[in-house]
């Protein structure tokens, strides 16, 4: 993804992965509905082929205008343990894992390791 933000004759246009600079029916939009790509990738490890993780990639976009929308308050990167965004803010990126997590894993944990001692 690329993005730039230009300044000509005194006002800026954003420039949005090719897409052009923002348009007038983007900017009147009340972006009432929406879309999203959403992949996931199952990484592995080259030489076994062991999964070692899950990461969950998302872009929305306005369904009616075409406007993508950036992800807020995250850091840029990507960390297999946690969330992040990509550099332009469009794609949030998010560690995920299969099954249940949270507070109820680890209530679960601690049950196993109380029944092991
Ligand atoms: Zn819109």
């Amino acid at each position: 993804m690329q993005s730039s933000l230009t300044r000509e004759k005194g006002t800026y246009k954003m420039n949005i992965d090719g897409q052009g600079p923002i348009t007038a029916e983007q900017l009147r939009c009340a972006h009432k509905n929406f879309g999203a790509n959403v992949n996931v990738q199952r990484l592995t490890e080259d030489r076994t082929g062991n999964v070692t993780a899950f990461l969950l990639e998302i872009v929305v976009t306005c369904a009616e205008c075409g406007l993508p929308f950036h992800f807020k308050g995250l850091p840029c990167g990507m960390d297999l343990n946690g969330a992040m965004v990509s550099a332009n803010a469009l794609e949030g990126r998010f560690a995920i894992a299969p099954g249940i997590g949270g507070i109820i894993e680890r209530i679960e944990a601690a049950k196993l390791t109380k029944t092991r001692n």
